[in-house]
């Protein structure tokens, strides 16, 4: 509401919600550290998992930052922009975003704390800045050099990233497993690595052991053919992907036919059956062998396509159909009038196999040798999900660290090391900035302090020790949490890729910097201007 001349004027709608300056700021940073906290504890090899329960009851046990914050369906502005923290780390690099999710946190408490002495928000925006610019430097001079060809470290990193989770059990065999499908598709130009993780299709089934998972060369889709006159196995496919329906549309509008005596019904029927002819003709004559539908596959339709001996498959998801257009060569055609020949894709094999007494479909041979499938099993549903997530962190460890081409050792040793010389630097800045920077030193040191509280270790007695070997220049000194004490992180082989750290300070420190920026909330509806618990936590929140 303003006041234009005594008369007050209004500007928001009725019911709008507004928080300004201090409480705006205080709430914000509330929420976002609502989010890391809540994640926190998941952290490293000794973390503990979270069991979700949604509104439908559905179940899910993990252990794995990005999907925590996902599945907590946060309504808070300012904890959504935590959240996309976690979600960016997925997408960029697929490991660390418990990392990058609880170094946001820290990055909001030290703020809060500054904010309180009475630091204005605009400076410790620049020197989380300054800090963050920083920090990129530091870690890439701390950065080891890998070459694609180096299995046994690119091993380490797999394992490194699947430790704490689920996969446990079966560990090394799947890191082998994610280390040969990543060197697999890697592609080299002009000297530069690139992975393309979209061509890798990770497969989960439930039932056998995980130390049955394999990988395949080739796309696996969970279906089955549609009709069992089918081949069961079609050799040198000619793939067709219809997003099209191979039915009769129904009539939008209501309508009725009166057929007043048999043989207009005959002709109906017989009409019917012809369109369906014809749209299966349409596919026999463009030559295919094998067709993914995207859509369905009438019953008659169906029927015509077993006997002329095309593998016919309906219903399958779209994601599926953009992994088969890109293996196998094929386009996907929207109209069935449309197909030709040359929209055809190929594969050595097309085959219709059962895994745990359901069948999946495996297409083999591909014209793009660089797709491969990571079928994953275990026990249950809930166990292969997880170990799911662990290949999923396994496989872009490794990816991120060819493409990078640096690695560096793990167990809080790095984040230590950045603290020390981020601290070096505010003494060298000087000026207010100097205690931003010196904050953003102690929020990257939330990392190590974390993990020496998994490992039943005093905090502060094990950060004290770790900073003294940095200062000796044991710079790979870190926590062996799974012997409680520390150690030489690199000679302990716990190794992860460069870009995980890299890319949690830079989203880390975004993400705060845009928070501490807002001074102004303002909601239109209740639901998006929720206001604070009085217990300071969130609503849903474990
Ligand atoms: P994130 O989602 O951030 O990847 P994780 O739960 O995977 O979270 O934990 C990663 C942290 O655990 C990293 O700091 C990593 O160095 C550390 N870590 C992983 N394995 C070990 C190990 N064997 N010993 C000590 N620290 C480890
Ligand atoms: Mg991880």
């Amino acid at each position: 509401m303003a006041n234009y001349g005594g008369q007050p004027i209004f500007i928001l709608p009725e019911g709008a919600l507004r928080t300004t300056g201090r409480d705006a700021q205080r709430q914000n940073i509330m929420a976002g550290r609502a989010v890391a906290e809540s994640v926190r504890t998941t952290l490293g090899p000794r973390g503990m998992d979270k069991m979700l329960v949604d509104d439908l009851g559905d179940i899910v046990i993990t252990n794995d930052g990005a999907t925590i914050v996902e599945e907590m369906n946060v309504e808070h502005p300012a904890a959504k922009m935590v959240v996309e923290v976690a979600k960016t780390q997925d997408d960029e690099v697929g490991d660390g975003t418990t990392t990058a999710v609880v170094i946001t946190g820290e990055l909001l408490g030290a703020a809060e704390r500054l904010l309180d002495k009475g630091i204005h928000p605009s400076v410790i925006a620049r020197g989380y800045r300054m800090a963050s610019e920083k920090a990129d430097e530091i870690l890439n001079a701390i950065g080891k050099d890998i070459s694609m060809d180096d299995e046994k470290l690119l091993r380490e990193i797999a394992i490194t990233a699947m430790t704490g989770k689920g996969a446990e059990i079966s560990k090394d065999m799947l890191a082998d497993l994610s280390v040969k499908a990543i060197r697999q598709i890697a592609e080299k130009e002009n000297g530069k690595i690139t992975v393309d993780l979209d061509n890798v299709k990770v497969e989960k089934k439930g039932g056998g052991s995980v130390s049955s998972s394999e990988l395949i060369q080739g796309i696996i889709i969970d279906k089955e053919r549609v009709h069992t006159g089918m081949p069961k196995k079609v050799s040198n496919a000619k793939i067709a992907l219809l997003d099209a329906a191979v039915e009769i549309k129904e009539t939008e509008t209501d309508a009725k036919i009166q057929i007043t005596d048999p043989d207009q019904l005959q002709k109906f029927v017989a009409q019917e059956e012809n369109m369906l002819r014809e749209m299966v003709d349409s596919i026999v004559s463009s030559g295919a062998t094998v067709v993914f539908c995207q859509k369905g596959i009438d019953d008659l339709a169906q029927h015509f396509l077993s006997k002329k001996g095309i593998f016919a498959v309906r219903r399958a998801k779209k994601s599926d159909m953009e992994k088969l257009a890109k293996a196998t060569g094929a386009s996907i055609v929207t109209n069935l009038k449309d197909l030709e020949s040359k929209d055809l894709g190929y594969a050595k094999d097309v085959e219709e196999r059962k895994i745990s007494g359901d069948e999946m479909i495996f297409v083999s041979g591909c014209k793009n040798p660089k797709a491969v499938s990571f079928l994953v099993r275990g026990g249950t549903e809930h166990v292969v999900d997880e170990v799911e997530r662990a290949v999923n962190d396994a496989l872009g460890g490794v990816a991120a660290a060819i493409e990078i081409g640096k690695v560096v050792a793990g167990g809080g040793a790095p984040e230590v090391e950045l603290a020390r010389k981020l601290r070096e630097y505010a003494d060298s800045v000087g000026g207010r900035e100097q205690l931003a920077i010196g904050g953003f030193a102690d929020a990257v040191e939330i990392i190590p302090r974390t993990l020496a509280e998994s490992a039943g270790m005093d905090a502060i007695d094990t950060l004290v020790k770790l900073k003294s070997e940095h200062d000796k220049g044991k710079t790979d000194t870190g926590i062996m949490v799974q012997d409680a004490k520390t150690g030489d992180m690199w000679k302990a082989n716990v190794i992860e890729p460069l870009k995980i750290k890299t890319q949690a300070i830079k989203s880390a420190s975004e993400a705060a910097i845009m928070i501490l920026r807002i001074d102004d909330v303002i909601a239109s509806t209740k639901k998006g201007g929720m206001p604070p618990m009085p217990d300071g936590g969130m609503p849903g929140m474990m």
